[in-house]
């Protein structure tokens, strides 16, 4: 199922994340496999270091690339526009492609101060019909007040961490008045205490799906975009298995009510690996 994005591009709602998936045989594979069922988005990044994987599992699946919605994202140390120009040609030319469906910000790393310039680079990316949408990553409200002062093109997603225990409704009203979609990362909480949550338990069992199941179906119902990622067979094909099932509102409630503020990554005004 897609989403249409604010500059009118389809994404996929859920697509394939690849952080930590290693480079090489790992990442063909696990990239293959969810070609393979289903998946059409490949979510990626320059700090990965898994594209040219990534890139090789494109072009060995045989869907056609423009059935497929390519991402990858500029790292801290990239930050900068000539840099940033720079770093989005290193990446696609490690994917092998000529050209992206979307490249983001991958953090707003806001003591550097650079990611205005940055974001200007990812303008004339999309000026020059290099990429199809650009976007960001971990930007909290002040960081996308100041884009949208000093920038011209509304970035269409933000990527952030988001699950039941930290599901961010805030950000995500504010993206949602400014036409942004939010996009989840480790939207499986990282493999945490979210899926074994008793209430998520007890409602997956209601719908004989899996916890995991019933995560990622509360962000489609929830307007989310996500990107869960596993290296396991069974794993990729279960939790693109959920299309077949809806909660009711009474669940997404109970899902809704989990939130603890509780995240894995650092707060964006923190982040400071480079
Ligand atoms: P995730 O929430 O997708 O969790 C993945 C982990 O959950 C797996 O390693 C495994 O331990 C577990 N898991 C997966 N499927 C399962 C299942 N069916 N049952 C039980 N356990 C299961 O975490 P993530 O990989 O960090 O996030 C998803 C993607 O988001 C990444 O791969 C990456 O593409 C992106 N990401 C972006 C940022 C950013 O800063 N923009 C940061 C982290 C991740």
């Amino acid at each position: 199922m897609n989403v249409k994005l604010n500059n009118g591009v389809e994404m996929p709602q859920l697509g394939f994340g690849v952080f930590k998936v290693e480079e090489g045989e790992t990442v063909v594979e696990a990239v293959k496999k969810a070609i393979e069922v289903g998946y059409r988005s490949i979510d990626t990044a320059a700090i990965y270091k898994n594209e040219a994987g990534v890139g090789q599992a494109i072009s060995e699946s045989g869907v056609p690339r423009e059935e497929l919605f390519i991402t990858s994202k500029v790292w801290n140390s990239d930050q900068g526009y000539e840099s940033t120009l720079k770093a989005f040609d290193a990446s696609l030319e490690r994917l092998g492609l000529d050209y992206l469906d979307l490249y983001l910000v991958h953090w707003p790393t806001p003591k550097q101060d650079k990611y205005v310039e940055t974001y200007k680079a990812l303008e004339k990316l999309y000026a020059d019909g290099k990429v199809r949408s650009i976007g960001v990553s971990n930007f909290k409200i002040s960081h996308l007040e100041r884009l949208f002062s000093e920038t011209t093109v509304k970035p269409v997603v933000n990527q952030v961490e988001l699950h039941p225990y930290h599901s961010q409704s805030e950000l995500r009203k504010f993206c949602r008045e400014n036409g942004i979609y939010v996009e989840a990362w480790g939207p499986l909480m990282q493999g945490g205490e979210a899926l074994n949550n008793e209430v998520i338990a007890k409602i997956a069992e209601q719908h004989g799906k899996t916890p995991a199941q019933v995560i990622l179906r509360w962000h489609l119902q929830s307007e989310i975009i996500a990107i869960p990622k596993s290296i396991t067979p069974s794993r990729i094909e279960e939790n693109f298995q959920v299309f077949d099932f809806e909660l009711s509102g009474a669940d997404m409630e109970q899902i809704d009510a989990l939130n603890e503020n509780k995240h894995q990554g650092p707060d964006p005004d923190d982040m400071n690996v480079f």
